[in-house]
């Protein structure tokens, strides 16, 4: 039987779930506050010129993840990014990973995963959710309200996708949900995104970074179909960024673009171009294992990166595993 499912958040959890109740046959439509779907796995761009400011690629290990991975490579909406990434250490040796990690990126940009996932669901964009109620004292029937003061009743199902510290507001409807979100808290990271005038090529394409500011940085041109001119992103550590909350984008790109030069034991090229991003919730400090959260006496579904240990691989399956809850308690 059809139902009316509302899905909150359009980041690749949200995407995948509503996108696998909607094959189903279902009636889903997704709110996202931002401008576009893709979340924490999307692309800035400014200028001429592309960053993937979140996630940087992203690996594969469960078959049900490897399925869809195939599928994106055979339609070129992802590819392998094979340049070499390295450990860096300014206070020590450099050594290249050891492991033989296959790395993916979405092509030409890390948002094109969330554009492919959005394509045949209804999505409404730059609507921020402000609350899910019970509509009418109805226990299964749902109504959200916006923060511009839209009304959308009548949904059966509720899906809410967002990181758990802005889940918690919104699951006030379910305190026993809403202390399982209150439980997760998240670590922020900066983004520094840069363009020089020519080549800057340390041998790699991406490194993680200790003793530093950074904890990581890639060199964005290196990836598959991206613009040629020389684009990198730098990623901060959490506790750097923690003591630089206050600090101006400007401030913190100097500080980042510094820290590159030291890790790297070289020179900058002149800089065309750069601006800095704050992640205040980039990544969960200590992820759950639940997979997602599902009542079905309810309706009301929770899945997320925060949900199934944190990255990619995990929203995407904490999307999936939701969804195919909710389908079996349809029949
Ligand atoms: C800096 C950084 C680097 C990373 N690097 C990697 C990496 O290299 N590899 C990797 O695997 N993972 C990486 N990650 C993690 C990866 O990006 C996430 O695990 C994944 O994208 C999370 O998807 P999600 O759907 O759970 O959440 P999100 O992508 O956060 O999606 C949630 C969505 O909900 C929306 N939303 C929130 N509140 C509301 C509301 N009230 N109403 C409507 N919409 C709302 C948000 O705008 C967002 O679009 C990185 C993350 C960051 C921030």
């Amino acid at each position: 039987m059809q139902k009316k499912i509302a899905v909150i958040g359009a980041g690749l959890s949200g995407l995948v779930a509503a996108r696998n109740l909607h094959q189903a046959g279902n009636q889903v439509t997704v709110f996202e506050k931002a401008r576009g779907p893709g979340g924490r796995m999307s692309t800035r761009r400014q200028e001429d010129y592309a960053f993937d400011h979140g996630a940087q690629y992203f690996t594969c290990r469960d078959e049900r993840f490897r399925t869809q991975v195939e599928d994106w490579l055979a339609r070129g909406v992802v590819a392998e990014w094979k340049a070499p990434v390295q450990a860096l250490n300014p206070a020590g040796a450099s050594t290249p990973t050891k492991e033989k990690t296959t790395r993916y990126v979405g092509t030409p940009r890390m948002s094109s995963i969330g554009r492919d996932l959005a394509q045949e669901t209804e999505l409404i964009t730059t609507q921020r959710i402000t609350s899910i109620g019970i509509q009418d004292d109805r226990a299964g029937t749902w109504v959200l309200e916006s923060e511009t003061g839209e009304v959308y009743p009548d949904f059966e199902t509720v899906v809410l996708s967002t990181p758990a510290p802005q889940a918690v507001p919104l699951l006030s409807c379910d305190p026993e949900f809403q202390k399982t979100a209150e439980s997760v808290s998240m670590l922020p990271c900066h983004a520094t995104l840069v363009t020089f005038s020519k080549q800057l090529d340390p041998g790699f394409g991406g490194a993680f970074v200790e003793n530093s500011p950074l904890s990581w940085v890639a060199r964005n041109s290196t990836k598959t179909r991206r613009p040629e001119a020389e684009s990198w992103v730098l990623h901060s550590h959490a506790e750097w960024s923690l003591a630089h909350m206050d600090a101006s984008p400007e401030d913190v790109s100097r500080k980042m673009l510094q820290a590159l030069s030291e890790v790297i034991d070289s020179p900058l090229p002149e800089v065309l171009f750069s601006t800095s991003h704050r992640w205040l919730l980039a990544r969960s400090e200590e992820p759950l294992n639940a997979g997602y959260l599902w009542k079905e006496s309810t309706g009301l579904g929770v899945c997320g990166d925060w949900l199934h240990g944190d990255r990619v691989e995990g929203a995407f399956l904490s999307g999936l595993e939701l969804a195919t809850a909710i389908k079996k308690s349809m029949h």
